[in-house]
């Protein structure tokens, strides 16, 4: 196979993995096993004392995984990359692997619910602390930035607003100050945004998302700048912990991972004309996507992002009941948790994914009773709106009605 790179379209199909060396198989082929047998025992002393290349057993390795860690890396342009059980256990892993008793992280102003949870736990148990910083201009983020600060975590767009960070101002100052950049860059998919090029040290993505695209798999892929540091994971942190990816997930995520940019393609055309239609309704207050010339992050989003993503947020125009109603008029859109699948979904976050974070710090970070995230999905968008038309419809129903009684 050759090592020249590709375009993204064309590494999501081919990268990391050679027909010739498996029958001919177009399709990599399942190594559905828990360890490798050795012809002697030498063979096995050798392999152990990393003499010899070759698998142990398949917490430290399978070709299956192994195929969908070099596609990743090719596709983020990284060094090397890991496959993890769950988005989770990536973000556990390079937590645990940077971070020890008495050290300091730098978030983003919002982070995914559990991330938020396994930071508190850090805290409580190990003494390691963290702040939601302000990262929007270098004199806010050097405020923030303490000596023992041994890591920055961001994620960018921040979920459910989609405030963007500026990549290229957070990864310079960390650069200076010699501190390691860890991005979820799941929101995004690769096929949007690079942090690694833009100079992260890590990126991290829940494939359960766009990456996987079908909501069959739960799994989680981490990319490194530097091999060696992900030979360092592998060892440490991944074979100790034990969050490691089956390998039938990397299959399907495999499966998945070759339409990701004819997938995003469609999401983004979708979610562009969804937000016209949204922008102008007025049952909608507020709307957040990247792609509004009117929001925060426009030109940042322009700057670091290849197109405006999937997902739209926004305020209901009404009260908290009058959003959950609207939620359950809906026909085809899905009430449900997670986002990048082909189905378009809906959610409340103040009482779903956001449900953990203290009321006072959701309303700081935007997140009122009111606030619905949609994921658009890949549906014709005319059937996408008529839902969604028809459900506003039976609202402003239901209020014309009372306002008459
Ligand atoms: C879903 C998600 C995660 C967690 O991933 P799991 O695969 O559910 O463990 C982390 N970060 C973001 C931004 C997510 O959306």
């Amino acid at each position: 196979m050759s090592k020249e790179r590709k375009r993204i379209e064309t590494e999501v199909i081919h990268s990391g993995y050679d027909s010739k060396q498996y029958e001919g198989s177009l399709t990599p082929p399942l190594f559905q096993t828990s360890t490798y047998t050795f012809d002697h025992a030498a063979q096995g002393e050798k392999r152990f004392a990393g003499d010899e290349e070759g698998y142990i057993y398949s917490r430290l390795g399978n070709p299956t995984v192994r195929v969908l860690e070099d596609r990743m890396t090719a596709i983020e342009e990284g060094g090397g990359a890991l496959a993890f059980g769950s988005g989770m256990a990536a973000v556990s892993a390079i937590l645990f692997y940077l971070l020890k008793s008495g050290d300091h992280v730098v978030c983003s102003k919002g982070v995914y619910g559990c991330t938020f949870g396994l930071l508190e736990m850090m805290e409580e148990k190990f003494g390691i602390t963290h702040e939601f910083a302000d990262l929007s201009s270098e004199e806010s983020m050097k405020q923030s930035i303490l000596p023992n600060t041994a890591c920055i975590y961001v994620e960018t767009p921040i979920n459910p607003t989609m405030e963007l960070i500026d990549l290229e101002l957070v990864c310079r100052i960390a650069q200076e100050k010699g501190i390691p950049v860890v991005v979820d860059n799941t929101f995004s998919s690769p096929y949007l945004q690079n942090p690694l090029k833009t100079g992260a040290d890590f990126v991290l993505h829940s494939a359960t998302k766009y990456i996987g695209g079908h909501g069959d798999v739960i799994g989680g892929l981490l990319v490194a700048k530097s091999a060696e540091v992900i030979g360092e994971i592998r060892m440490t942190t991944q074979k100790d912990i034990g969050g490691i990816m089956s390998p039938f997930d990397a299959w399907l995520l495999l499966r998945g991972l070759k339409t990701l940019a004819v997938r995003l393609d469609r999401h983004c055309d979708n979610a562009e004309k969804i937000f016209d239609y949204l922008k102008k309704h007025p049952l909608v207050r507020n709307i957040y996507f990247p792609g509004d010339q009117d929001h925060p992050s426009h030109d940042i989003a322009a700057k670091q992002m290849k197109r405006w993503g999937g997902l739209i947020s926004f305020d209901f125009n009404g009260t908290k009941e009058m959003a959950q109603a609207f939620m359950d008029e809906l026909k085809m859109i899905k009430i449900a948790v997670s986002l990048g699948d082909a189905e378009t979904l809906i959610q409340h976050p103040a009482s779903m994914t956001h449900s953990v974070v203290p009321e006072e710090t959701r309303k700081s970070m935007g997140i009122t009773d009111t606030l619905l995230r949609l994921s658009i999905g890949l549906e014709s968008w005319e059937d996408i709106k008529e839902d969604l038309d028809q459900a506003f419809s039976k609202i402003e129903e239901k209020v014309s009605m009372k306002m008459e009684s």
